[in-house]
């Protein structure tokens, strides 16, 4: 008999200790009693040192070496790491009932055929190389691809992932959402016919589950998926890819564990001796400071295929141009319409107008929980016109008179992509009446396939304008685009956090990077009142490393991260008095803690939402600080709140 340590799937705890036979051993799949019921877990320690009264038996062991042992320490580093219990990280990494009567369905791929690579420019050719050598050492190696937009970073993958497959191996390749990266899976599966496999957010249960075996079975030797694909076994994995690197979406933010599948990958590439590439236009500040430290490899690739020139980039300064869409912005348009190309404008605000307002009084309309004002949405597609707020989803119909003062002449102010669809429509029929304007946001997407209506309308043609949010900021691959704008470059850069001018840089570049990918050279236009932020100008002259370089003494000189490491605790609670009470509680227990700075407890920007208060204390600690020191917060019982704790965030309000 051995005294093992178990998790079990979804649940709160973070280890039971059981009696289990000699045989058992880690990552195994038992059955255990839990209260009066019957439950599965996997085992995590075969030794334990836990402390238990009233040790129970186990009551079988279903399957030995269920998980390999060096994703049990993935799964253990994460709950340590990110300060949440087995229960939860288990939740998400393997399926919802885990076994049924049922053997799952077999799927079987088809086989492999691989097709020719292109031949590699130098650049491209010295990355493949590198990254080959090190694949052949079989030892753990990050690299980090900056290859801008249009550079070729996508046939560097084919050609490692191919050299991987030769060799027998399996490749893992995480992408920000596979609805936005279309192209990268086409490409995958036109490369790689056969074994290739993606993990849609559509399949449901059995279908995730049945995936899931058969790539553990070792079915498919190329898997392609978001950002939980991180978790999946795959037997003889040797290559991990993370395109586009920087996208938030790698980033849980709803539930714990709050991992970022980036850093995941990179510690699953070291725990089980592999490579990692990651690849992006846009690094994230971590990610590219990690390269000049040694810690992961740099590769750039810093020209267009076929010397193709990165678009032509220009400012329109909106404190000289009024409008909207400015009288310069408005020719480009119609200029490229006249010659049957295509433009890409993007706003990242939905609705009509963020604003309504009463010229006479004053009055603003607000949301009545959270204060902040509310968003006109225009009627469309069978939903009603309506005032809605974006950050509680707060929603009423909309109003024509005052409520304060009983005139009918409110005001809609600002834009949202709904008002520049208007108006973008009115400045393309001018041109030609006939003419087309596609808008992405996530009030089209919300409707199941119409993301792809939309990008194929944009992709054949029919339309000349794709207008959106920062959905058409993502990877997208339009040869008919020669016209970039932004529609307001500065929405980004007044939030309260330190990455403002990061995610301004990001998707200002990542966006004037979908002009001129075809034939004909490319145009950006950005509308902003600060030309002069180092950030925008930066992103004019899509220079990363000269943005990186304006950034990192900022980082430095307020230790942000790279040069810390934060940790948010967020309180929330219906009653704003205990609300309060608890986090001056938690923020008076790490207080005597050494190593820890603490900010807070503050409200956060959006301090009430729906009915719930919210609070926040920002943690912040050396890059080699022990998490287990913090461990105490999850067993911190907050009288009629919830706690939420999240280690690295990548918004911090
Ligand atoms: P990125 O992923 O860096 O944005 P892509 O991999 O999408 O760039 O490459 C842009 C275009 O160039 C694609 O159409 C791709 O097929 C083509 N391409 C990439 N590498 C080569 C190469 N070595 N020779 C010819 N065409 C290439
Ligand atoms: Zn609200």
């Amino acid at each position: 008999m051995v005294k093992i340590d178990v998790a079990i799937p979804k649940t709160r705890f973070d280890m039971l200790t059981y009696d289990a036979p000699d045989t058992v051993g880690v990552g195994d799949l038992v059955q255990v009693p839990l209260r009066d019921a019957e439950k599965y877990g996997i085992v995590i320690r075969t030794y334990s040192s836990r402390k238990v009264k009233h040790i129970k038996k186990i009551h079988d062991i279903i399957e030995h070496q269920f998980l390999p042992s060096p994703l049990i320490q993935l799964y253990s580093w994460i709950a340590d790491y990110y300060l949440a219990h087995m229960g939860e990280v288990l939740r998400l990494a393997i399926p919802q009932k885990i076994l049924r009567r049922h053997e799952p369905t077999l799927q079987r791929a088809e086989p492999l055929v691989v097709r020719e690579p292109l031949i590699p420019n130098p650049a491209q050719a010295a990355a493949i190389q590198d990254i080959q050598a090190a694949l052949k050492q079989r030892t753990y190696g990050t690299f980090l691809l900056y290859g801008i937009t249009g550079s070729g970073k996508t046939e560097v993958y084919l050609q490692c992932t191919d050299n991987v497959l030769a060799r027998g191996g399996r490749v893992l390749v995480l992408v920000p959402e596979i609805s936005m990266t279309p192209l990268l899976f086409d490409r995958f599966k036109e490369r790689f016919s056969g074994r290739v496999i993606t993990i849609h957010s559509s399949l449901n249960q059995t279908q995730r589950r049945n995936v899931w075996y058969a790539i553990k079975r070792g079915e498919y030797d190329v898997i392609i998926g978001p950002r939980s694909a991180v978790f999946i076994p795959v037997p003889g994995l040797e290559l991990v890819i993370v395109d586009e690197e920087h996208d938030h979406s790698y980033k849980e933010h709803e539930r714990a564990p709050r991992y970022h599948a980036r850093d995941v990958a990179v510690m699953r590439a070291r725990l089980e001796n592999i490579v990692a590439v990651l690849g992006s236009a846009t690094p994230q500040i971590e990610s590219y400071h990690n390269a000049m430290a040694g810690k992961y490899r740099l590769h750039t690739l810093d020209q267009r295929i076929d010397a193709k020139a990165l678009p032509g980039i220009q400012m329109i300064d909106l404190r000289k141009e009024k409008g909207y869409l400015s009288p310069r912005l408005e020719r480009s348009i119609q200029e490229v319409v006249e010659r049957n190309e295509q433009v890409i404008l993007f706003l990242n605000r939905r609705g009509f107008a963020p604003h309504l307002m009463c010229p006479s009084c004053g009055f603003v309309a607000k949301c009545p929980y959270c204060g902040l004002p509310l968003v006109y949405h225009k009627p469309e597609q069978k939903r009603r016109a309506s005032l809605s707020c974006h950050i509680c989803k707060y929603k009423r119909e909309k109003i024509s008179i005052c409520p304060q003062c009983s005139r009918t002449t409110l005001l809609y102010r600002g834009a949202g992509t709904q008002r520049i669809e208007e108006i973008a429509t009115r400045i393309v029929q001018r041109v030609n009446p006939t003419a087309a304007v596609v808008r992405l946001d996530r009030d089209i997407a919300r409707k199941k396939g119409r993301t792809e209506t939309v990008l194929s309308a944009f992709q054949q043609g029919e339309a000349c304008v794709l207008l959106g949010t920062q959905l058409v900021t993502k990877g997208f691959h339009f040869p008919g685009v020669t016209l970039v704008g932004v529609v307001n470059a500065d929405l980004m850069l007044h939030l309260p956090d330190f990455r403002s001018s990061e995610r301004t840089f990001q998707l200002i570049t990542q966006v004037a990077g979908r002009s001129g990918r075809g034939e004909r050279p490319g145009t950006v236009l950005i509308q902003t009142y600060h030309p002069d932020q180092y950030a925008i100008m930066c992103s004019q002259l899509q220079d990363y490393p000269k943005f990186y370089a304006e950034e990192v003494p900022v980082r430095r000189e307020l230790r942000f991260p790279p040069f810390s490491r934060l940790i948010l605790l967020r309180i929330k609670g219906t009653n704003e008095d205990s609300v309060w009470r608890e986090a001056r509680s938690i923020a008076a227990k790490l207080r005597p803690l050494s190593g820890v700075q603490i900010f807070g407890p503050n409200r956060s920007l959006y301090y009430r939402v729906r009915k719930y208060h919210r609070v926040f204390i920002l943690l912040k600690v050396a890059r080699t600080y022990r998490h287990s020191r913090l461990r105490f917060l999850l067993s911190h019982r907050a009288k009629g709140c919830a706690l939420e704790i999240d280690v690295d965030p990548l918004e911090t309000f």
